[in-house]
C-alpha cells in the first residue's frame, strides 16, 4: 500500500503507518498513492481525485469533510473517512480561550502593554459568572464547552435544529437563543442551511453588546452584515479561527479593514493541539489498518 501524507499530521504519523506499505508526503506522487491522508489544505476536487488513478481511501484528520468531493469519490469508489471525534476537546478549548480572552480584554491588555501604554482606566473587564452563553449547534464540540462554561457559572441554553434534548444545556429556539445571549459560539457544520446564518436580520435580534465567537466555520456568517454590527457596538467583540477561506481574502475580507474594531483571530488552528493530533494519528492507524483487513 503506498500512503501519501498531504497534509501537516503529527511526525510520529509515518513510522506508526510503516507496518502498511510506504509512506511518503511527496505530492508529486499522488499518481502512486493507494491512500491519502488530508486535514483542511488539500481540497480532494474532481481534478485532484482525477490525478490519483489508484486511490481508494481518503482520510481526513478533522470533522468537516467540505475540503472532499465525496459525490465524485463516490463514483470513483473511494472510500473517505474522517476522524469526527478527536478534536472535539481541542476545539472547545479554544473556543473557551476566546470566551475567557474577550471579555476579559486579554489581547488589547497585551498589545497596549507592549506598546509601553498603561491602559488602565480604558480596559474595562466582563465577568462570565452568570451571563448567558448560547451555543448554536449541540453536538460534540459544543457539550464539551457547555460543561467548561458551567465550570464558570454561566447559564448555558442552546439551538440545535435536530436535537432537542441535552444534558448540559437548556435547549431553547433560535430566537430565545440570539434574544438572550450574552455570548454565542458557534458550533455547527457548513450546509446550505447554516449558510450565513448570522446575518443583519439575525445579529439584530442579538442583545446590544453581545460578544460572538466562532470555531465552527467561518461561511455561517455574513461577514460584511457582523462588521458593521462591530462598527456601530451592536456586536462588542468577534473571536474567529475559521474564514470564508484558509487563509482569507486578505484584501478583501470585510473583518481584516482597520475601521472594524475588535475582531480577534487565530489561523483554524482548533483542532491543532498536539495531543489532538496524535489523537488523529491513532484513529487514521485504526481506519488504515480496518481497511487493509476488508480490502
Ligand atoms: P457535530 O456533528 O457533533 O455537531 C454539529 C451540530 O450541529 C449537530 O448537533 C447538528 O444537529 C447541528 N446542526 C446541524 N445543522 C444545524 C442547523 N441548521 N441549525 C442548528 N444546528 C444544526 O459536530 P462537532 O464535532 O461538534 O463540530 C461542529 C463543527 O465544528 C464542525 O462541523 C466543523 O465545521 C467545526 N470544526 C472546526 C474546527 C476548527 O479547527 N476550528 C475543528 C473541528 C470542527
Amino acid at each position: 500500500m503506498k500512503i501519501l501524507i498531504s497534509d501537516a499530521f503529527d511526525k510520529s504519523l509515518p513510522a506508526k503507518l510503516a507496518r502498511f506499505g510506504e509512506v511518503f508526503d511527496d505530492h508529486s506522487r499522488l499518481p502512486e498513492a493507494d491512500v491519502v491522508l488530508v486535514r483542511s489544505k488539500t481540497k480532494c476536487t474532481k481534478e485532484y481525485i482525477d490525478g490519483a488513478p489508484n486511490l481508494k481511501l481518503i482520510i481526513r484528520g478533522g470533522v468537516g469533510l467540505d475540503n472532499v468531493d465525496l459525490e465524485y469519490a463516490k463514483t470513483k469508489n473511494i472510500a473517505v473517512h474522517n476522524t469526527p471525534a478527536a478534536s472535539s476537546v481541542a476545539v472547545a478549548e479554544l473556543a473557551m480561550a476566546f470566551l475567557v480572552a474577550l471579555p476579559n480584554n486579554l489581547i488589547p491588555g497585551h498589545v497596549t502593554m507592549s506598546k509601553g501604554e498603561w491602559a488602565k482606566k480604558e480596559l474595562k473587564r466582563t465577568e462570565l459568572f452568570q451571563k448567558t452563553l448560547g451555543l448554536i449547534g449541540i453536538g460534540r464540540i459544543a457539550q464539551e464547552v457547555a460543561k467548561r462554561a458551567a465550570a464558570f457559572d454561566m447559564k448555558v441554553i442552546a439551538y440545535d435544529k435536530y436535537v432537542d434534548k441535552s444534558d448540559v444545556a437548556e435547549m431553547v429556539d433560535f430566537d430565545t437563543l440570539l434574544a438572550q445571549s450574552d455570548f454565542i459560539s458557534l458550533h455547527i457544520p457548513f450546509t446550505p442551511e447554516t449558510s450565513k446564518m448570522i446575518n443583519a436580520e439575525t445579529i439584530g435580534k442579538m442583545k446590544n453588546g453581545v460578544v460572538i465567537v466562532n470555531t465552527g466555520r467561518g461561511k455561517c456568517i455574513e461577514e460584511n452584515d457582523l462588521a458593521d454590527a462591530l462598527k456601530n457596538g451592536k456586536v462588542k467583540a468577534y473571536g474567529t479561527d475559521v474564514y470564508y477561506s484558509d487563509p482569507p481574502d486578505w484584501d478583501n475580507c470585510p473583518l481584516l479593514k482597520k475601521d472594524v474594531p475588535n475582531v480577534y483571530m487565530t489561523p483554524h488552528i482548533g483542532a491543532s493541539s498536539s495531543e489532538n493530533l496524535l489523537r488523529i494519528g491513532d484513529i487514521v492507524e485504526e481506519t488504515i489498518s480496518k481497511f487493509a483487513k476488508e480490502n
